[in-house]
């Protein structure tokens, strides 16, 4: 991380830290473990990203939208240098990332390694990906035009919805839909995901979750018979 000029490290739930062995292996790169966040849950870890990248050796049930390392770089730096959090998450060594956890991230980022053997080293993954972090730093920084360009659509993007905000906004679509008999919840199949999947990808604002989540309450609200006066939104 260092190497690339990243230093933001959060860990989630860490089995063993601090860490002799983590501190030996940073071969003096021990600022970044001095400071990193440790938080219990990776909902805890998201909280206040924009933009949230799940990097993944294996391709899952549901397809996702899939940024392969160059992308992931450009659209990452994109984002931070207009101001935006942005996550890059990585899994275990030993099992990656569960569905559930890949299903928060908006893009999943695969390496096209051979798919005879497809899985890297976390430490070799996140190198990669650090790596192409840093290429598209650098084309930023070297070509003034495009990072002016950059950081307008970043500017434009900057009321994006946070992961957190997101999580409530999924909660109360999953009650709503339960509420007006859309989902079972004893048969929801894989609706949740397929709308995270949906959301996720349109890159949704802070303004139009606030629209939808109205929208979710109204019908909630007309399910159950209440009062609806027509035409409330003002927007
Ligand atoms: N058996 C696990 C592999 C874990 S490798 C699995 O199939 O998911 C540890 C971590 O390294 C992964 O969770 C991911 O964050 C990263 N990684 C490994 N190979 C990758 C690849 N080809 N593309 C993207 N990330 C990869």
């Amino acid at each position: 991380m260092k190497n690339m000029g990243l230093s933001r490290l959060v860990l989630v739930d860490p089995m063993d830290f601090p860490s002799g062995e983590a501190v030996a292996r940073a071969s003096g790169a021990t600022d970044i473990l001095d400071a990193a966040q440790v938080v219990g849950t990776l909902e805890e870890a998201l909280v206040g990203c924009s933009l949230v990248l799940g990097t993944s050796a294996r391709d899952r049930r549901i397809p996702w939208p899939l940024l392969d390392p160059r992308e992931c770089g450009v659209v990452a730096c994109e984002q931070a240098l207009g101001g935006a959090e942005v996550a890059l998450v990585f899994g275990r060594e030993y099992a990656g990332l569960t569905n559930e956890e890949l299903q928060r991230c908006q893009f999943h980022v695969h390496i096209p390694s051979d798919p005879e053997f497809s899985s890297l080293n976390l430490a070799a993954a996140v190198q990669v990906l650090a790596y192409e972090v840093r290429m598209a730093w650098l084309a930023a920084h070297n070509q003034p035009t495009k990072t002016a360009k950059l950081e307008t659509t970043a500017m434009l993007n900057a009321q994006a919805a946070t992961a957190d905000e997101l999580e409530s906004f999924y909660a109360h679509l999953e009650l709503a839909l339960v509420e007006i008999g859309f989902l079972d919840p004893a048969k929801p199949r894989h609706l949740m995901s397929r709308l995270r999947r949906l959301y996720g990808r349109s890159g949704i604002s802070r303004l139009e979750m606030n629209i939808l989540r109205g929208i979710l309450t109204e019908t909630v609200k007309a399910a159950r018979g209440e009062h609806h006066r027509q035409g409330k939104s003002d927007v």
